[in-house]
């Protein structure tokens, strides 16, 4: 049973073609390869871009959608996470779409099913189709010449699931990273580093910035943001004339990560990105449910 827990999940082949279909999604409607098959979304964390992304790409391929409102769910009742996710198996899903607030939690669930897991976002550990859809955003940017180009990831990668599953990557496709960020959200890693953002504006082809994790702080480390984005938002004044793509996974903070100038800049592909990642989300689906029989 093929399951999409982390981007270590899929061959650099697999990605390659991934993204071809991908490609030829963008271009001419889908051909209906998910009819009859059925797709059901189990969000226990908030989600705005990633649970429509995944019911659209499935329903652009022809897929049955079901949502279940955790919220009135009997999770809520007491049923323990792996029951619900059995009951829900036994009604035969082709793929269950996980997002929880725990790390590990779609991998302990790909246990006890037999339909595909895609793990829309798991704690701080990886969201591994944000990682896709960013990499195929950049690739298609720089025309697939990415061998070499530099990416700052810009903001709070310690407590990032998408800086994470990026970090797993990027790297695998040639893309040089290094982190900026504050001592407090910086992850021990074998990445070049620095906490200027300063240091790394002459050097780098592509930015990625990262909103403030605060629902994953335990106290506030912060008093306010603004303190924060003094250092490391993303402003028309520091990019000035560089030629950088600009990159962020939403949901921004705005004039705290990103500035409304460079927003609205031809250089930010924020909503490149949540297009792209409709078509590559349809590709993670194709590929693994079709691979499952
Ligand atoms: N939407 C992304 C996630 O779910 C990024 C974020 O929330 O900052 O991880």
């Amino acid at each position: 049973m093929r399951h999409l827990i982390t981007t270590d999940d899929l061959s650099t082949k697999e990605i390659e073609a991934l993204f071809a279909d991908a490609e030829t999604y963008l271009l001419k409607p889908p051909p209906k390869l998910l009819q009859n098959r059925l797709i059901i979304t189990l969000f226990f964390e908030n989600s705005t871009r990633t649970r429509s992304s995944f019911e659209i790409a499935a329903k652009k391929l022809g897929a049955d959608v079901v949502h279940l409102d955790v919220g009135r769910s009997s999770t809520k009742k007491g049923e323990t996470l792996y029951d619900t996710a059995a009951n829900l198996n036994a009604m035969g899903p082709d793929a269950i779409i996980v997002r929880h607030a725990q790390s590990g939690t779609p991998h302990q669930i790909s246990r006890h099913v037999d339909c595909a897991i895609f793990n829309a976002g798991d704690g701080a550990h990886a969201h591994p189709s944000q990682a896709l859809l960013d990499l195929f955003t950049i690739r298609k940017h720089f025309k697939n010449d990415i061998e070499g180009k530099k990416i700052a990831i810009v903001g709070d990668i310690k407590n990032s699931r998408v800086a994470n599953s990026n970090m797993r990557l990027l790297p695998r496709f040639g893309l040089e990273i290094t982190l900026v960020a504050p001592p407090h959200f910086m992850p021990k890693t074998d990445f070049p580093f620095t906490h200027k953002i300063e240091d790394i504006l002459d050097d780098v082809d592509i930015i990625m910035s990262l909103r403030t994790q605060t629902e994953r702080h335990a106290t506030p480390i912060y008093a306010s943001l603004k303190d924060y984005a003094s250092d490391y938002c993303i402003t028309k004044e520091r990019i000035a004339e560089r030629d950088i793509l600009l990159l962020h996974p939403g949901p921004v903070h705005r004039n705290i990560d990103i500035d409304d100038e460079m927003l609205a800049d031809p250089r930010c592909k924020v909503l490149e990105q949540v297009k792209n990642g409709v078509a590559v989300r349809m590709a993670a689906l194709k590929k693994l449910i079709l691979a499952n029989g």
